[in-house]
């Protein structure tokens, strides 16, 4: 027998330094990462420090408007996924395929953004062909 039952979570969690330099980044149609000052690893999304040498001092920079598909998927609703990477940047951004057709491997590919932001995760519509 299978069991179903929602349960409501209603919560607030702080953005952090990271995530609010990525989200108001959106909020100007940018992508924006994070540089190390200290071993020059750059990272998007961008966090409040450095994975690679622990290293708090960080800047954030604007990542390239264009990236490319690194795989891509389908789920059960249809909807297809893609995983951007960007040049210059370890990480990537998980997003839905805003285009024609179906996305492919390797394929160039630039955000697009809602017009009216208002520095949210919504504000990225997901990434369209170059
Ligand atoms: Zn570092």
């Amino acid at each position: 027998m299978e069991y179903h039952h929602t349960v409501e979570n209603a919560y607030e969690y702080p953005a952090g330094r990271g995530m609010t330099a990525y989200l108001e980044g959106l909020k100007e149609g940018k992508l924006v990462g994070m540089e190390c000052e200290g071993c020059g690893e750059r990272m998007i999304p961008p966090l409040g420090f450095c994975t690679k040498c622990m290293s708090h001092d960080v800047k954030f920079v604007e990542a390239p408007q264009v990236g490319t598909v690194l795989t891509w998927t389908t789920d059960p609703e249809g909807l297809k996924w893609v995983f951007v990477c960007f040049e210059g940047f370890e990480g990537g951004i998980l997003h839905r395929f805003v285009g024609d057709g179906e996305p492919r491997v390797g394929m160039r590919v630039r955000p697009k953004f809602r017009g009216r932001r208002v520095g949210s995760v919504l504000d990225l519509l997901g990434f369209e062909p170059v």
